[in-house]
C-alpha cells in the first residue's frame, strides 16, 4: 500500500485506476464500462479525517522555488504531500484547486495561500495568467487526471501527476503530446524511486548483490472495509479503473520493472470479481499475474483489496535473495539480503522520498535536468496493466515488444 494506515484504507480504500481500453469487456455491468477520458465529473468533497493544518503558514526557501497549484485537496494531498513542501529546497505552495470552499478556505489559510490563489475547479483556466504558479500537482481520481493534465498544459505549466498516470495507454499518450506541445515537464509521481530503501535496492541488483535474478515475487493488499461506486471513487470503473492494480499492485509492477532492470517478453493474468459484493461491483478484488522476462526471470504478481495488508517485494538469484517487506510504503521500510553474507539494510529514512521528489520534479523545471519517472514511463506501466488484463481476459499468454506494447 502507499503506506496509509489501513484503518482509512479500510473505510475509504486505495486510489488508481487505468480502464484498459480492452479491459474485461463482459466481465463487468455494461453501465460501468465508460471509456477513458469521459463519464467522470469533478466534485468537491468533505475534509478528510485526520487533517493536520500547520499552525504557521510555511514559506518559500529560495527564491527560484517552483510555486505549485495543488489540485485536489484530498487525503493523499492534505495528509501527506502538502505537509512535505516544508522539506523540500525547491518548492513550495503556491495555490489550491479545490471543489469544496471550506476547505479551499480553511487550507488556504494554513498553507498562507493569497485569496486570489485559491481556485475552484471551473476557474482553473485563469491559472494561465497567474505567474505564481510554474506548476500544477495533479492529486484528483485518476480517471480525471488526463483532462487536468492536458488543461494545465494548455494553460503554460509543468504538471506533476499522481500515479497511476491514467485510464488508458490512450489517455498516458494524449498527455504526452500536450506535454509536448506546451514545451513543459511531465513527471508521475512515483515516490519510490526518491526513497533510500528502494534506490539502495535498485544498486543492489544492478551491482548483481544476488548474483542474477531468476525469481521475483511482489504483493500488494488490504482488505477494504464496506462501500460502493456511488459513495468512494477508488470502487468505481469510470475513476479508478480495474481496481487494486492500478491503485496499490502498480507498485509491485513497479518494482518488478526496476529491481530487474528489464521489460517483461510475455505476461499471463487471472483477476477476481465476486458477486454481490457492493465493493466489487465495478472492480476486480483480486489480480495475478506471471511474467517471463528475455533473462529467463520469472515473477509473480498478486494485488487485492480483499485480504489482509501486505507490501513486499521478493528478488531471489543464483546467489541470495533481496528481501524488502514493507517494500514501499510511506515509513518503516525493512530490507535484507540473504545468501553467503545475510544483513539488514537501512539506507536512510524513507520519509525523505516526498521532497526529494518535489525537488527533482523543480529541478527538471528551473534547470532543465531530466526526469526520472517521465510520462513514457507512466504510459508503459499502463501498456502493462492493460496486457494484464487482456491475457486474464483471453485466458492466453499475450506477448509484449520492449515497449510494453502487446503483439498481435
Ligand atoms: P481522495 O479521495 O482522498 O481525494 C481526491 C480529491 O479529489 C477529493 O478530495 C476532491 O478534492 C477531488 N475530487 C474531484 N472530483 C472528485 C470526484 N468525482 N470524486 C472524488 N474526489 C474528487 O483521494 P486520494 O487523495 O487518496 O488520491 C488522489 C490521487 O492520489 C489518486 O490518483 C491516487 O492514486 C493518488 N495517491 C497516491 C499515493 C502515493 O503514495 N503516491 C497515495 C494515495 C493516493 P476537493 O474536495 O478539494 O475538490
Amino acid at each position: 500500500m502507499s503506506g496509509i494506515n489501513m484503518t482509512r484504507r479500510g473505510l475509504i480504500g486505495a486510489g488508481g485506476g487505468a480502464v484498459a481500453a480492452t479491459l474485461a469487456a463482459g466481465m463487468v455491468p455494461a453501465a460501468a464500462r465508460i471509456q477513458a477520458g469521459t463519464g467522470a465529473r469533478v466534485a468537491g468533497q468533505p475534509m478528510p479525517d485526520g487533517v493536520k493544518l500547520p499552525a504557521t503558514p510555511p514559506r518559500p526557501k529560495r527564491q527560484d522555488s517552483v510555486g505549485f497549484a495543488i489540485v485536489g485537496l484530498g487525503g493523499y494531498a492534505l495528509n501527506q504531500m502538502m505537509p512535505r513542501f516544508v522539506d523540500a529546497e525547491r518548492a513550495h505552495v503556491a495555490a489550491i484547486v479545490s471543489g469544496n470552499p471550506d476547505k479551499l478556505a480553511k487550507v488556504g489559510d494554513a498553507y498562507g495561500v493569497p485569496g486570489d490563489a485559491r481556485y475552484s475547479y471551473d476557474r482553473f483556466d485563469e491559472i494561465a495568467s497567474d505567474d505564481r504558479i510554474d506548476a500544477i500537482y495533479i492529486v484528483l481520481p485518476t480517471g480525471l487526471h488526463a483532462d487536468w493534465a492536458v488543461r494545465a498544459f494548455g494553460a503554460g505549466k509543468h504538471v506533476l501527476c499522481e500515479k497511476p498516470m491514467a485510464l488508458s495507454s490512450a489517455d498516458c499518450e494524449r498527455m504526452i503530446a500536450a506535454g509536448r506541445r506546451a514545451n513543459r515537464k511531465l513527471m508521475i509521481a512515483y515516490r519510490s524511486h526518491f526513497e533510500p530503501f528502494n534506490v539502495e535496492a535498485m544498486k543492489l541488483m544492478s551491482q548483481k548483490a544476488v548474483g542474477d535474478i531468476r525469481l521475483l515475487r511482489t504483493e500488494q493488499s488490504y482488505r477494504m472495509g464496506p462501500t460502493t461506486p456511488r459513495e468512494n471513487w477508488r470502487v468505481s470503473r469510470a475513476l479508478a479503473g480495474g481496481g487494486p492494480l492500478e491503485d496499490y499492485g502498480i507498485y509491485g509492477l513497479q518494482s518488478a520493472l526496476y529491481l530487474t532492470g528489464e521489460m517483461p517478453e510475455s505476461i499471463s493474468a487471472t483477476t477476481f470479481r465476486p458477486t454481490g459484493d457492493p465493493r466489487f461491483a465495478e472492480i476486480f478484488a483480486h489480480v495475478g499475474s506471471q511474467w517471463r522476462f528475455p533473462s529467463g526471470a520469472v515473477a509473480h504478481l498478486a494485488t487485492s483489496y480483499d485480504s489482509a495488508g501486505t507490501n513486499f517485494a521478493h528478488v531471489r538469484g543464483t546467489r541470495g535473495a533481496l528481501i524488502m517487506d514493507p517494500a514501499t510504503s510511506y515509513s518503516g521500510q525493512k530490507m535484507r539480503l540473504e545468501g553467503r553474507e545475510p544483513r539488514e539494510l537501512n539506507p536512510g529514512d524513507p520519509g525523505v522520498q516526498f521532497a526529494r521528489q518535489l525537488d527533482h520534479f523543480a529541478d527538471a523545471v528551473r534547470d532543465n535536468k531530466p526526469i526520472r519517472t517521465p510520462g513514457e514511463m507512466g504510459l508503459r506501466d499502463t501498456r502493462l496493466i492493460e496486457a494484464i488484463y487482456a491475457a486474464a481476459e483471453r485466458g492466453q499468454t499475450v506477448r509484449l515488444a520492449p515497449d510494453g506494447r502487446m503483439r498481435g
